[in-house]
């Protein structure tokens, strides 16, 4: 495949563990998926050392090199010098390191997935803050109960549902346990949700719902606690992520006893984004990448959760298995 092939083909965002990657850094030919290695490269702060014709990738988190050489669909490992097979061939030419989004994964010791209908691809490497926990996400409503009409077709059970599966396979993938209420349009009572939390032995649970305000004074990210002191500072996390990453107004956190939150003996919250009743913020939510870019705001507030937690020295998690 020619350097000039890709940039003919579709703009790719990439994800880079759990934060987006801003520039011109992904092409998405078909099925295929390629990154601009350089860029990613430079965020792990990797050392590439550029050849004529071999290239060696030095990946200080690791402590491993993986080489690739070019025309060579294939990539060989130091230590027990492995060869693994890739899905296209690297190219360094014109200056640009254009490499299949596998091959990045691969040198840099991270997971790689592909949604082609969003025009996203996910590099997530392990995250020592997250690799501790079992995490328990609950989407809201489901079956019978829709929640919230948003309008324009969505409805807040299937947005729920949306994004806490796009979120468990990123928190998944930073190697965090994670376990879900639901993964499909069903009835589930909150007595049902508390008994899936206990057989989870969930070390943290997160409950995502969506409002609709008419009045647009009112819109905002909020959170739910109950009681427990981690729970609050869970809340807070949350509601300070989504709004930011929602580009909503941060409403922050409220002490009730909703959903499931005092059946549950760990830090729990339940996120409540109230979207303005416009047509341009349903635009948004109604697209992939909206939805997507929500999953990262949860995902970011639940890991400046896990990370505070270890910096106090305190583990409320169980150990993952
Ligand atoms: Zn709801």
């Amino acid at each position: 495949m020619s350097t000039s092939h890709v940039y003919r083909a579709r703009r790719l965002r990439v994800v880079l563990d759990g934060r987006v990657l801003e520039g011109t850094v992904g092409r998405l030919d078909g099925q295929a998926a390629w990154v601009n290695a350089a860029a990613i490269a430079s965020r792990w702060g990797a050392r590439l050392d550029v050849g004529e014709d071999v290239l060696g990738w030095h990946d200080p988190r690791t402590g491993r090199t993986v080489v690739f050489r070019r025309g060579r669909a294939q990539a060989q490992l130091d230590g027990d010098g492995a060869v693994v097979a890739l899905a296209a061939s690297p190219d360094w030419s014109d200056g640009m390191l254009i490499f299949p989004a596998d091959a990045v994964a691969l040198a840099g010791g991270a997971s790689v997935s592909v949604d082609t209908r969003a025009g996203v691809v996910f590099l997530t490497r392990p995250d020592p803050y997250l690799s501790s926990w079992r995490i328990l996400l609950d989407p809201g409503h489901g079956g019978r109960d829709p929640g919230s009409s948003l309008g324009g077709g969505l409805v807040e059970k299937d947005l729920n549902l949306y994004v806490a599966r796009r979120l468990g396979r990123l928190l998944k993938a930073a190697g965090a346990v994670v376990g879900l209420t639901r993964v499909s349009d069903v009835d589930l009572t909150a007595g049902d949700r508390c008994a899936r939390a206990r057989r989870f032995r969930a070390g943290m649970a997160v409950s995502i719902h969506h409002g609709l305000l008419l009045e647009a004074s009112l819109q905002g990210a909020e959170a739910y606690f109950y009681r427990r002191e981690d729970s609050r500072r869970l809340a807070a996390s949350l509601a300070g992520a989504l709004a930011r990453g929602l580009q909503l107004p941060s409403r922050g956190v409220r002490e009730a006893n909703v959903g499931f939150l005092s059946c549950l003996s760990c830090p729990a919250a339940v996120t409540e984004a109230a979207l303005p009743g416009d047509d341009d913020t349903l635009r948004k939510l109604n697209h992939p990448w909206g939805r997507i870019r929500e999953a990262l705001a949860l995902l970011e507030g639940i890991r400046g959760f896990c990370s505070t937690a270890r910096a106090d020295g305190v583990v409320w998690g169980y150990p993952a298995p």
